[in-house]
């Protein structure tokens, strides 16, 4: 039996691949490349150690799932593909809707008809919305987004909750991810972010390595110890860690559980610039201008949830973050590009 996961050449996705082989799953792998590169897929064969069946499919290429559930014993999915750049969901948003959540219901679709009826799904804390203080806990009333990528993950955690309701045979993890950054330790894989990044973490790197000039802090008057944001960071393979055990869990259990990864802990962007510096004895020069519009002031998880029921807790810290991070920048500078 084999675990199925799509948009597996993406960032969080290809981390996640070499995790669950080291825990001894077999894996099948899907994406369309629409924000990824082979040349991911090769590096997460070669760290991974072990060769897997990839697919390139659309997860809305009902055709195409079909024959993968046909040629292999899928017992669950893990669920990457997506799209996820805000301003552009608010630009294009029916693209969005159209990918994000039309993509879910097709792929729960084929995966109901397969008969394979678990899946762990990438949510994120944006389901939380603007009004819930941080600590976020699980059990907060979510909703309440403020941008249309944000709307898709709230409709598919309501999507796979009214599954679960209807057919108790189904069982889905609900991830809500904070905000991952790092890359794997041997610095072949990472984040490669088409054009100027939108996150802080490749922001940062690209301005340490001069790819650009400077950082430009978004607001330095929130009601924050520093004034700027505060954000839980996690390490992109603790977060992969996390996918190992909600699959164990989604294995052995059904139902909807949302459960939160992140550290618990929320850093600024200051502290996090400084860490930077500080881990790779680099410059990152930066200027503070206005808020960003929709950005909140202090985000961050109370994890508790994941450590009692999936026995996951971070465990990487921010030194590790930004060491990783610039290992991966400094070895690849154009990203998967060369
Ligand atoms: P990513 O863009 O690096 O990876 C997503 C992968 O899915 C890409 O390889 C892309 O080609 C593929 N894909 C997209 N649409 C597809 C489709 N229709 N069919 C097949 N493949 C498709 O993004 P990531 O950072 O690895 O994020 C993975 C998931 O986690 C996404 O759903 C994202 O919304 C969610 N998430 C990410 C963050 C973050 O900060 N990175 C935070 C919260 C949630
Ligand atoms: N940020 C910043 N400059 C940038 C990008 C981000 O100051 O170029 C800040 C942003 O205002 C927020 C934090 O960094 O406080 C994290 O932003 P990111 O976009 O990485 O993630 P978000 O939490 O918005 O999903």
């Amino acid at each position: 039996m084999a675990i199925l996961i799509t948009g597996g050449c993406g960032y969080i996705g290809s981390h996640t691949c070499i995790e669950m082989i080291k825990a001894g799953y077999d894996i099948v792998v899907l994406d369309n490349y629409y924000n990824s590169k082979p040349e991911a897929l090769n590096r997460t064969r070669e760290l991974a150690g072990k060769d897997f069946p990839f697919y390139e499919c659309d997860i809305r290429d009902a055709e195409g799932l079909r024959r993968i559930f046909k040629e292999n014993k899928i017992e669950a999915v893990i669920h990457f593909a997506g799209l996820k750049a805000v301003g552009e969901s608010v630009q294009i948003p029916l693209k969005y809707y159209d990918n994000n959540v039309n993509g879910t219901v097709v792929l729960c679709q084929v995966m109901a008809e397969m008969g394979c009826k678990r899946m762990i799904f990438s949510s994120s804390a944006t389901v939380y919305g603007e009004k819930n203080p941080s600590p976020l806990t699980e059990d907060m009333e979510i909703g309440g987004c403020t941008n249309p990528y944000g709307r898709t993950k709230f409709m598919i955690e309501g999507i796979l909750s009214d599954l679960c309701v209807s057919d108790p045979e189904w069982s889905v993890v609900l991830l809500r991810y904070f905000n991952p950054i790092g890359a794997h330790e041997s610095g072949r894989i990472g984040e490669d972010p088409n054009g100027i990044p939108n996150n802080l973490m490749p922001y940062v790197s690209q301005v340490a390595i001069g790819k650009l000039a400077r950082l430009s802090i978004f607001g330095d008057d929130y009601d924050t110890p520093d004034g700027t944001g505060v954000r839980d960071f996690i390490h992109v393979v603790d977060l992969a860690r996390g996918h190992v055990k909600a699959t164990d869990y989604a294995l052995a259990h059904t139902g909807a559980e949302a459960v939160n990864l992140g550290t618990g802990t929320g850093y600024s962007v200051l502290d996090l610039v400084n860490a930077f510096k500080e881990a790779n004895g680099v410059d990152v020069p930066y200027v503070i201008v206005d808020r960003r519009p929709g950005d909140l002031g202090a985000v961050y998880s109370d994890p508790s949830k994941a450590a009692s029921l999936l026995g996951w807790k971070a465990e990487k810290g921010l030194e590790d973050m930004c060491r990783d991070s610039w290992r991966w920048q400094s070895q690849n500078p154009k990203g998967y590009a060369e």
